[in-house]
């Protein structure tokens, strides 16, 4: 996300969110960069517009970053030039019009002869008041010299770098320096930290986007956005990174455990339904089992006749299946997906999010025509997708359509790291279900019920962030954002296709 005090021309109303994958490693003896490619590549999904790594070999920082997927990224070559025993990385989902390469992190700080790197997966809420706080106008000055970029990641750099102990702190100054500023930081945020000797990790105290702490079988320490990551760079899960607290790690392992904050957890809701991998565990409970019970649940909540159940691949699958299991109508493919496409709502303008979705799904006519279709996917933001799927559909020769999703309507934009755009952009804003299943052009239209949804992910249900979902933001909104994302389109602002169109 950018932050608001831009010099350069970002498009009002896209400073709001992203969601990100990070990575963390303290490994000595073990080749970090590579581990942290691996990392970053396993959480692919979570960002797909940058890719960064920072290195520290004990004396000097070494950063590498770029636009595109991590593998188009790193090649042996760079990796090779990053030498150390402690790594970051970060990757960046993209927000609309602020694609830019000085938005990719890790971003690096200098301060004197140190220096540190900050890998961030979130969005802030209070960016203003913390700008403010540092003497800068909003608009007018860039956040450092030093720090090329205008994210709310770079201002909390700033902040941490002018809370630097003035003193010398046994090498201790980036975590004295932490407890002072994130206790000032309100919104969503999981942050990765190094120095040239310490790895950190961080959570607000709400815990909106998840972060691990995993050994590795060789030895070391690494942090990761999701579980899944851990399996592939040889690491197993030791826990959660709790929410309002801080780790660090050094020589000696594990040093601190700092609960700066009470927590209060409200993990994103959304996690469960579509952003983490299947194989993750959140709360302890695996992602895919529970997207199974969710499409469990909406066949017994919204049951109907029908020949067969097709997922709309891939993050419907898993709910698909439990949909078939429990109405006991068959499981069947309908939609082929080019495997080498990322997710289409990654698309920068809506029109080439358009053009996405035939890149990305085919029908396959033998199994649909004459047959009585359950699709079931697991959501409906902005309605692009869902709708051509359904004409695809019509086309090939499916005689009805039922359309399921394994969620409730996304009627609200999310501040704290979700990039859904303004709220005029979400179908569900204005509409009911009615008015969305004539726009859709479906025979029936279901929504898994919030507490049936949250019954399913086997955690307790104010443990999430429901925001989106229903409206109610645990931390208060920023006015000029919510003015923003909450009211009408800007004027200039790339037109929405899809609510408009529908009334
Ligand atoms: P649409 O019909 O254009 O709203 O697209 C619905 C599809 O977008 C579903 O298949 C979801 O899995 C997917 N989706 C839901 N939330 C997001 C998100 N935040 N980013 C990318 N894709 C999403």
């Amino acid at each position: 996300m950018v932050w608001r005090g831009v010099r350069d021309s970002t498009p009002v109303g896209s400073s709001l969110g992203h969601y990100c994958g990070v990575f963390g490693v303290y490994a000595p003896n073990q080749p970090v960069a590579h581990l942290a490619y691996l990392g970053l590549f396993a959480l692919q999904h979570r960002g797909q517009e940058s890719a960064g790594i920072a290195v520290s070999d004990g004396a000097t920082i070494t950063v590498v970053k770029d636009m595109g997927l991590v593998t188009q990224v790193f090649d042996e070559r760079n990796l090779a030039s990053l030498h150390g025993h402690i790594a970051i990385g970060h990757n960046r989902y993209s927000t609309t019009g602020s694609s830019s390469w000085r938005n990719a992190q890790p971003v690096y700080r200098s301060v004197g002869e140190a220096g540190f790197a900050l890998g961030h997966n979130g969005n802030l809420t209070n960016t203003e008041a913390l700008a403010a706080e540092l003497g800068m106008l909003p608009g007018l000055e860039p956040v450092h010299e030093s720090v090329d970029s205008t994210t709310d990641s770079a201002l909390v750099a700033e902040l941490v770098a002018r809370a630097w102990p003035e003193e010398r702190s046994d090498g201790k100054e980036l975590e004295l320096a932490l407890e002072k500023v994130l206790p000032k930081l309100q919104g969503g945020f999981s942050f990765v930290l190094m120095d040239d000797s310490h790895l950190i990790g961080a959570r607000d105290p709400h815990g909106f986007w998840p972060l691990v702490l995993g050994r590795l079988d060789g030895g070391g320490w690494v942090f990761a956005s999701e579980s899944a990551a851990l399996d592939l760079v040889g690491a197993h899960y030791v826990r959660d990174v709790q929410p309002g607290e801080m780790i660090v790690i050094d020589a000696t392992g594990v040093r601190r455990e700092v609960r700066w904050a009470e927590p209060e957890p409200r993990l994103c809701l959304f996690e469960f339904v579509y952003f983490s991998r299947p194989d993750t565990r959140l709360y302890g409970h695996t992602v895919h089992t529970a997207r199974q019970r969710m499409g469990e649940a909406l066949a017994k909540q919204a049951p109907v006749d029908a020949d067969m159940v097709v997922p709309v691949p891939e993050s419907g699958i898993p709910a698909a299946q439990g949909f078939a299991r429990a109405s006991g109508i068959p499981y069947g493919d309908g939609l082929v997906k080019n495997r080498y496409v990322g997710r289409t709502f990654i698309q920068p303008s809506q029109k080439m999010r358009g053009a996405g979705v035939r890149m990305k799904l085919n029908p396959l006519p033998e199994n649909i025509a004459g047959k009585r279709l359950v699709v079931v996917d697991d959501s409906i933001v902005r309605g692009t997708t869902t709708r051509q799927v359904i004409t695809m559909l019509r086309e090939a020769g499916a005689a009805e359509v039922h359309f399921r999703v394994s969620s409730p309507p996304y009627r609200w934009p999310c501040f704290y790291g979700m990039d859904t755009g303004r709220r005029s952009e979400l179908l569900a804003a204005d509409l009911s279900v009615g008015e969305i299943r004539e726009y859709l052009g479906v025979d029936s239209l279901a929504y898994l019920e919030i507490d049936r949804l949250t019954a399913a992910t086997g955690a307790a249900a104010e443990s999430f962030c429901t925001a989106c979902l229903t409206g109610e933001y645990p931390v208060p909104v920023p006015l000029d954002d919510a003015k923003l994302l909450l009211e009408a389109p800007a004027p200039g602002a790339e037109p929405s296709s899809t609510p408009a169109d529908a009334r």
